[in-house]
């Protein structure tokens, strides 16, 4: 329901009142506020516009949905029908355009899609304007614990906890009444920061001379091309599947895409898992199209962000590459979207609205009348799906570009060999000779170890008591460079202790007697374990690490990957960063040093992100004239996950894998609404999980949706909060969406428990 504005003139609002409305929203409040306003002294007034607007007695930064409509027609009835004036906007408004008309079907799509007010839409998707540079930003510091703060502090920090970019001073002047003292004292409390810094150069206005490179691309690429700029040029939505192996130059075929777009003076939005992969793909993409590109994302500064919006907007720049919340640029006239590895899970939100950036391109798409080209040589299991049923049309690139030899796979079967047969705790013989082969070569190694730190735990050997986080249901990682023991879902990092809180046995302590144990046995490996026993094996190799310890910066990201290129590393360690779409030409060896690392997480995709995984990261070798070589080392030496990686037989694990999500009624047969419910007691989680689900229950038997739970979910606590959750199976969207909006509309739950509806749910932890 509409909640109307109120009355309370000010002096500054004209005396008669005009007759022409609008409608706006005012994030974070939920309803739609109707306004008059003065054509001729506001000409500029028009939807999608920001602007200011009295609210009580303070001005507000409002959001025009849109003016003299049958919206506006309708509020003022029921307005007048309850005695209520409509208040008029000052004379001096200045509205500020943030998005063109034709973009606000895409957000009410996904409001009507997620179930959610518009305004959080438009709150998530429109960044604030900055003029000057004069408004400093601010973002909360991640703590384990809530502080106790006072009312206006604490106002201030909720509201800055719950935003994942930082936010400007004028911003939180309106919405929560901050004021330079109260932000001074968060700020020394060590809960907030400041952030801002000089604007980056803005994108410059060009056009493409660039020409499509029809006798250097392959057949494959070829059809693939014209198959999807015959729709850019006929303005028609379509979606495609783009299924090329690695190297197979999927990025050529986007390329020419986008050089068809901008021909036909069209524009082309990509998105791409990590920003950290853009500095190589925008310099590509520059190169080849002699167009500057605008990089949009979330750590951008807020400035920086509304100036590459507001270039966007203007139709300064043509070509935008963004990560996941890119998908909300503000292009005019779309030619075409791209999103590259579209299997990758980043393209989820995992906080407040729980999009998925994948699927909006194609709603997106659909809206603006152009071609969306999903790339992977990995797609998920759904998009496969929709491949198959006909939703998409497939393209394939079957062959790499520069070698047509396939890779070598080795499986190193670690339950045949004896600790003592190996050359370390986490190298096996095979992938040693295969290292040492490599360096003779004078080529490069990646080798992957999905797991940061040194040791997954700490295990007491007087009681076997396992260290754990005080706010979490899991266990601390013992990361040796920093002798600290931390925890990967909060963060909560303590040094290691020195007596055990189980049984209170004592550690003895660095003694010179080297016969005394200590208490703690490092259980489990990391990257930080595997670089220090590949140091030791491999004295004379260079060796990097790549996780998230070893690069906190984008710059970090990319010096280390430089010297890879410029071959001054031999040798790099490295999670799944490791894995992420790199072409680096001497890179022919890849090892595996343990492929069963989250093989068995409780989740139905663990199976399809280990194959992807593998898979990708195989994909890294053997890019040019060399065949690419991999070591795989694994327990599990028959798990399909393996076997079809060594077979590269990505349709033969898709169609297993499917045959068992059928069985099982998961996607992509049936659609998944999990609900999470977290609360402070572990008692009161569950009482609550119960309500909600058999409120749930009655809604879901009316509507024929399957309902299982509530359970305690497999993470049980996370940041002092219990975690329970439901789960409800449906054929189809509109059901679910159903059960969101009546429990959202009618529950009334305890106001202290955190629930959380995920449509589409990457993250089943
Ligand atoms: P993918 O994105 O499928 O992993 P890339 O687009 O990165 O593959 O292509 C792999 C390599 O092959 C890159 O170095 C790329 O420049 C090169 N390549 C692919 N297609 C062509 C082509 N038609 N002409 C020249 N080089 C190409
Ligand atoms: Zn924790």
């Amino acid at each position: 329901m509409n909640q109307l504005s109120l009355l309370n003139d000010t002096d500054n609002e004209p005396k008669t009142s005009p007759k022409d409305l609008l409608t706006v929203v005012i994030p974070p409040l939920e309803g739609e506020y109707l306004y008059a306003f003065d054509p001729i002294t506001c000409p500029e007034i028009k939807a999608g516009c920001l602007i200011e607007v009295p609210l009580g007695k303070r001005m507000a930064s409002g959001f025009i949905l849109s003016t003299n409509s049958e919206r506006e027609r309708a509020s003022a009835e029921q307005m007048k029908g309850r005695g209520i004036r409509v208040r008029a906007l000052p004379v001096s408004t200045k509205p500020v355009q943030a998005i063109t008309p034709e973009h606000l079907p895409f957000f009410e799509w996904m409001a009507k899609y997620y179930a959610e007010p518009l305004s959080k839409i438009i709150d998530l998707a429109v960044p604030a304007p900055s003029f000057g540079r004069a408004d400093p930003s601010y973002s909360s510091v991640s703590v384990p614990e809530a502080p106790r703060l006072g009312a206006n502090q604490r106002r201030v920090y909720d509201y800055l906890a719950t935003r994942s970019a930082p936010t400007t001073l004028s911003t939180l002047r309106t919405h929560c009444g901050a004021s330079i003292p109260i932000l001074r004292a968060l700020i020394q409390k060590g809960l907030i920061e400041e952030v801002g810094a000089p604007l980056a150069d803005s994108p410059q206005l060009s056009t493409t001379s660039a020409t499509t490179k029809w006798d250097t691309l392959t057949d494959e690429q070829q059809e693939a091309t014209k198959a999807i700029q015959k729709h850019v040029v006929d303005r028609s939505f379509a979606s495609f599947l783009l299924h090329g192996v690695t190297g197979s130059g999927k990025t050529e075929v986007y390329l020419e895409v986008i050089i068809e777009a901008l021909k036909q003076g069209r524009s082309a939005l990509i998105i791409v898992p990590e920003i950290a992969l853009t500095p190589q793909l925008i310099d590509r993409f520059e190169s080849r199209l002699g167009h500057r590109v605008a990089v949009l994302h979330s750590s951008l500064r807020p400035h920086q962000r509304w100036d590459h919006w507001a270039s966007v907007l203007g139709g300064k720049t043509q070509v935008v590459v963004g990560a996941r919340s890119g998908i909300f640029a503000p292009m005019k006239d779309l030619g075409v979207i791209v999103v590259d590895e579209e299997h990758d899970s980043s393209f989820k939100q995992g906080e407040g609205i729980r999009y998925n950036a994948r699927d909006l391109a194609l709603v997106r798409a659909k809206l603006s009348n152009c071609p969306v080209v999903l790339g992977s040589a990995t797609p998920s299991l759904e998009t496969f799906h929709n491949a198959h049923t006909g939703k998409h049309a497939l393209l394939t690139l079957g062959r790499r570009f520069f070698n047509s030899r396939p890779l070598k796979y080795d499986l190193v079967d670690l339950n045949r060999l004896k600790p003592w047969q190996m050359p370390s705790r986490n190298v096996s013989p095979v992938l040693l000779t295969a290292l040492e082969e490599t360096l003779s070569q004078g080529d490069q190694a990646f080798i992957l170890y999905n797991r940061r730190g040194f040791a997954s735990y700490l295990q007491c050997t007087s009681c076997e008591t396992v260290v754990g986080c005080p706010h979490c249901s899991v266990t601390l990682t013992f990361h040796r460079n920093t002798n600290a023991l931390l925890c990967h879902f909060c963060g909560y990092t303590t040094p290691p202790p020195v007596a055990c809180s189980s049984c209170g046995a004592k550690d003895p302590g660095q003694t010179a007697n080297s016969e005394v144990d200590p208490l703690f046995k490092h259980r489990g490996s990391g990257t930080e374990r595997v670089y220090e026993e590949l140091s030791s094996l491999l004295p004379q190799a260079r060796i990097a690490k790549l996780d998230r310890d070893a690069v906190k910066t984008l710059d970090d990201y990319t010096a280390i990957l430089q010297k890879v290129r410029t071959r001054e590393i031999d040798i790099l360690v490295g999670t799944q960063m490791i894995a992420k779409g790199h072409d680096l030409p001497n890179v022919n060896f890849v090892g595996i040093v343990d492929c069963d690392v989250g093989l068995h997480v409780p989740d139905f995709r663990a199976a399809e992100r280990a194959y992807q995984l593998l898979t990708q990261v195989a994909g890294r070798a053997g890019r040019r004239e060399k065949q690419g070589r991999i070591v795989l080392q694994t327990r599990v030496p028959q798990h399909p996950s393996l076997q079809m990686t060594i077979a590269s037989d990505y349709n033969a694990f898709a169609d297993g894998e499917l045959a068992m999500r059928k069985a099982l009624s998961y996607p992509p047969y049936q659609k998944l609404l999990r609900i999470i419910i977290g609360a402070e007691e572990k008692n009161s989680a569950q009482v609550i999980a119960t309500r909600i689900a058999d409120d749930a229950r009655a809604i879901c038997d009316e509507l024929g949706v399957s309902l299982l739970g509530p359970a305690p979910a497999p993470v049980e606590k996370v940041r002092n909060y219990w975690r329970y959750h439901i789960l409800c199976k449906a054929a189809s969207a509109a059901k679910l969406q159903s059960i969101m909006h009546r429990l959202k509309r009618d529950g009334v739950y305890d106001k202290t428990a955190r629930i959380v509806f995920d449509l589409d749910p990457q993250d089943m932890l």
